[in-house]
């Protein structure tokens, strides 16, 4: 069977289809500026190379009709319509509605709605995306995986923020976490590469993106997560603040002259590794280069960061009273050794030793420790589009 995976934004819609059969890539693309002037669609059909054109995307439902076009082309197309045999959807935030992936139904569609209000920028836009396939494809199956699925298994000790339970009865405010579906996956392949039961695996998961969040994962369940309510919770990211006293928020307004809407957007936009220095760049690309020239912004960015993500594994050691292995994935877990490095130089007391040659690793399954080493250290790419499919097929096969 065919899969086809959506990653719908409000203004971008990714797409992959999966051979379901074989887990490989036939095809994968990106509708970028939907409903914005200058709108266009990539598309990358496997061992070809990319084609893109500019037309007019009015809204979600021509985006689709074109990633459709686009598969279906008798030139440069991988399959025909009546080959998809089903449609996985990544939905940012379930709620305590979904504690796994589930087949799409109009009962299903109401409770995304309902927690909308816990992710106004992303869940609209999702159900966008559901409606627009339901359209094109009335008679195919479609599945939502959910970012926060995965978290479900976290404690009340781990979820619940120190404040009024009544806000949490009445409203659900809670932590929820986020980048479920790779912390997924990334824990369960590393048990895989180990031969061990995940059953029985204590292991750390570092999704080191743009937006970037730690994981534990005790006995194939999440017992805690760095993100909470949003994804503006944990680790400083690209352009997040991560943790801050919320009383920063007040203080910012009052020394600004600004009200609550614009911090938020600080604190979201600005801030981060982008922030600490000083405009420089979110990109740890960028960040390396003048890390390395001393640019003194970057240097103060770079440290913060790894000085964070060393925090937040040590108290996931204490979680779990102990841990067998750490994983780095993302963009930055994936590809920036000298991170890597740096993080791991906190963690000499877990019995910690880096393989430094190892280490210089970009994005395959490595093995980064040395073998005396107490706890193993992988990188792991992650792939979300695979799970996401793996799940789709799952549940309508
Ligand atoms: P993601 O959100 O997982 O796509 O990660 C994006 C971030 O990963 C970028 O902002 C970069 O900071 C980082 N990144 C991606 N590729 C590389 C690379 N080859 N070397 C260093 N950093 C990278």
């Amino acid at each position: 069977m065919k899969i086809l995976v959506i990653n719908c934004g409000s203004s971008s819609l990714k797409f992959q289809l999966i051979d379901s059969d074989t887990e490989a890539v036939i095809g994968k693309g990106l509708c970028e500026r939907i409903g914005i002037e200058g709108s266009k669609i990539s598309f990358t059909p496997a061992g070809k190379d990319k084609i893109t054109k500019e037309t007019p995307m009015p809204d979600h439902n021509e985006a689709i009709r074109l990633v459709i076009e686009a598969i279906t082309d008798p030139v440069n197309g991988v399959a025909q319509l009546s080959e998809i045999g089903a449609v996985g959807h990544r939905i940012v935030h379930g709620g305590e509605n979904f504690t796994s992936s589930v087949v799409i139904n109009d009962e299903v569609i109401k409770a995304i709605e309902e927690v909308s209000d816990l992710a106004p920028l992303h869940n609209p836009a999702n159900l966008i995306g559901i409606r627009a396939c339901q359209k094109a494809m009335p008679n195919v199956p479609m599945v939502a995986v959910f970012d926060t699925a995965f978290h479900q298994t976290m404690p009340e000790e781990a979820y619940l923020y120190g404040l009024p339970y009544s806000y949490y009865e009445k409203y659900k405010i809670r932590r929820y976490g986020f980048h479920g579906t790779s912390h997924s996956y990334v824990s369960k392949r590393v048990a895989e590469i180990m031969g061990k039961d995940y059953d029985s695996l204590k292991t750390i998961v570092c999704h080191l993106g743009n937006g970037a969040s730690v994981s534990a994962v005790k006995n194939g369940k999440c017992v805690d997560t760095s993100m909470g309510l949003t994804p503006l919770e944990g680790l400083i990211m690209g352009t997040r603040s991560g943790d801050i006293d919320p009383s920063v928020i007040d203080f910012i307004e009052q020394k600004e002259g600004i009200d609550t809407k614009a911090v938020m957007n600080i604190l979201n936009k600005k801030s981060g590794v982008f922030g600490l220095s000083d405009d420089l760049s979110s990109d740890f690309r960028d960040l390396e280069a003048g890390y390395n020239a001393g640019n003194k912004g970057a240097i103060r960015a770079v440290d913060a960061f790894c000085y964070k993500v060393a925090k937040y594994i040590g108290s996931y050691v204490a979680a779990m009273n102990g841990v067998d292995t750490i994983c780095f994935t993302a963009g930055i877990g994936e590809n920036t050794s000298f991170v890597r490095e740096k993080v791991l130089a906190y963690l000499g007391y877990l019995g910690i030793t880096i393989d430094k040659e190892a280490n210089k690793v970009h994005g395959e399954e490595k093995l980064i420790s040395t073998a005396d080493s107490k706890v193993k250290v992988y990188v792991v790419p992650t792939n979300e589009e695979l799970a996401i499919a793996r799940d789709t097929y799952a549940l309508c096969k």
